[in-house]
């Protein structure tokens, strides 16, 4: 069995280190958000994997092909590379329920909430998920950091629009950008986060921050 020793950040795309374009598969429309450079170069210096993990129902959804993403993944890692960092991975999963496309008309277990992308690119990478972060925009992507056992930060963008909290849904921290979650991650020691995740869910207003449509 492989030794789990590095550790990772998983990172949503869209709407996290992205523009959210809904449904963008064209390159030339793919940029990053403010912070999300500074924010990269502070965790890859701090030695984590940095892995991205991606619901693409497009795919299900018939509004383009799967091999469209072989762009999107190469314009991703272009640009990590263009800022000095490692794209180690990225991850996505094209299926939807509700999809038109039938192959990938399915209920799966890749699918955030759902955990299986982060756990099956953990074993790839021999990463210990209990010492890893996920980074997202949404409670989805919240719920499936701790369900991979991983600790988790909302980047409070508006974004999140409907907030059905529970348990799993709630962040250890919020933060505006990928740069401040980069701040929390470097800085702080695991019990340090959860307190400090507590009051800031206390603190920030975000279910009144303006909200946009989450498109995945
Ligand atoms: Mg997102
Ligand atoms: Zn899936």
């Amino acid at each position: 069995m492989a030794i789990m020793t590095e550790r990772a950040v998983f990172l949503d795309k869209d709407g996290t280190l992205i523009e959210d374009v809904p449904y963008n598969v064209d390159p030339a429309l793919m940029r990053f958000l403010p912070g999300t450079a500074e924010g990269l170069r502070a965790l890859h210096a701090a030695g984590f994997r940095l892995i991205v993990i991606s619901n693409q129902s497009g795919v299900a959804r018939g509004y383009f092909p799967e091999a469209a993403l072989t762009a999107v993944e190469a314009r991703l890692r272009a640009m990590f590379a263009a800022i000095g960092v490692a794209l180690a991975g990225f991850y996505y999963c094209p299926h939807h329920p509700d999809g038109t496309v039938p192959e990938y008309a399915v209920s799966c277990v890749c699918r955030k909430p759902f955990p299986g992308l982060i756990v099956r690119a953990a074993r790839a990478h021999g990463i210990d998920r209990a010492q890893s972060w996920f980074i997202g925009d949404i409670l989805h992507d919240i719920e499936a950091g701790h369900r991979a056992g991983c600790q988790t930060i909302l980047i409070a963008n508006g974004n999140e629009t409907v907030w059905e909290l529970s348990p799993a849904r709630t962040p250890d921290a919020l933060a505006a950008d990928i740069a401040e979650a980069a701040r929390v991650i470097t800085s702080s020691r695991q019990s340090a986060v959860s307190e400090y995740g507590a009051f800031r869910l206390l603190t920030a207003d975000c279910r009144l921050s303006r909200g946009s449509v989450t498109h995945d």
